[in-house]
């Protein structure tokens, strides 16, 4: 059975298709991504390449899944966890792999059926180093959706000026506040 700690790999691969940017960050791929069409496009972290032809698949359409991920370059793909095995130069699929891309993704499940204490949520969270290009990612995501925008407002009482200062974004699953680190960077995402 393909279950650890409460995740599954179909609870990695619905939430890398729900929010393929957050998901493929939290996972490990470090470059820039950029959106064309149905896909984000960016260069492929398993092949040399100067012209990007890595793609992740934002939308269901034909024979592709929205979350999955295939290079044009040296034909990988497959789901997110495959990203991940192909990451650690493996095709051993074990459950603390997936117990592992579950804690990096941040998946719902991951940690609530073995351990009850867990005081602090946002100790959960990847300690992955936060970019400045993934902030603003996040941040002009939001600005691109109104009605998310305007229930923060309406429900944090938040003036807009806060949203801006503070990079509130949103991964397409919830808002996102990246956390200053005090040197003008970022120490953590929540
Ligand atoms: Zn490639």
């Amino acid at each position: 059975m393909e279950r650890a700690a409460g995740a599954t790999i179909k609870d990695l691969k619905d939430f890398a298709a729900r929010s393929p940017q957050p998901a493929y960050r939290r996972a490990g791929y470090k470059g820039q991504l950029k959106q064309a069409g149905n896909n984000l496009v960016g260069l492929c972290p398993f092949h040399d390449e100067r012209v990007p032809s890595f793609k992740i698949a934002l939308q269901d359409s034909g024979k592709v899944t929205a979350g999955h991920f295939k290079c044009f370059g040296c034909r990988l793909s497959g789901r997110i966890i495959d990203f991940r095995l192909r990451q650690l130069n493996s095709s051993d699929l074990t459950a603390e792999i997936i117990k592992d891309l579950a804690r990096d993704l941040g998946v719902d499940g991951y940690g609530h059926t073995k351990t009850q204490s867990s005081p602090t949520p946002a100790s959960q969270e990847p300690h992955a180093p936060i970019c400045q290009e993934l902030v603003d990612k996040l941040h002009n995501h939001l600005l691109q959706k109104p009605d998310r925008l305007q229930k923060l407002l309406e429900t944090k009482g938040l003036p807009e000026t806060t949203v801006s200062l503070g990079q509130i974004g949103w991964d397409g699953e919830r808002y996102t506040i990246p956390i200053p680190d005090g040197n003008g960077g970022y120490s953590d995402i929540r």
